[in-house]
């Protein structure tokens, strides 16, 4: 398969885990300028955000998950969110939707990607 889908709930998590990451490199980076004390600031203030934004993102996604629904994928068999009316799996990234004339739309769209 060309095109690789992903859960939408997945991407999210992976996105505020980048956060925290990009916050801490971010953070020690600004070890770097011990001579000036006022960039030293500005990177552990803009490091200290990407943290705060991504607790904001962890937050939210959980906000979010309330509101899935719960669907049962036919092609690995566990119970899985779905976010919207077309979303993927969350274990094996199967292409989900709830609506059957979407589902035909988005086959459409991949064959049209792999020619
Ligand atoms: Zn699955």
């Amino acid at each position: 398969m060309a095109f690789k889908y992903s859960s939408k709930i997945n991407k999210m998590r992976t996105f505020a885990l980048a956060l925290v990451f990009i916050g801490i490199i971010i953070m020690y980076g600004g070890i770097f300028f011990q001579t000036s004390p006022l960039l030293m600031t500005v990177f552990m203030v803009l490091g200290f955000l990407c943290i705060i934004i991504s607790t904001i993102v962890y937050f939210w996604v959980g906000m979010i998950s309330t509101k899935t629904i719960q669907v049962v994928c036919p092609s690995c068999g566990r119970s899985t969110k779905m976010l919207g009316r077309v979303d993927a799996c969350m274990y094996c990234n199967e292409p989900l939707t709830l609506d059957k004339e979407l589902e035909g739309k988005e086959f459409d769209l991949k064959y049209n990607r792999k020619q």
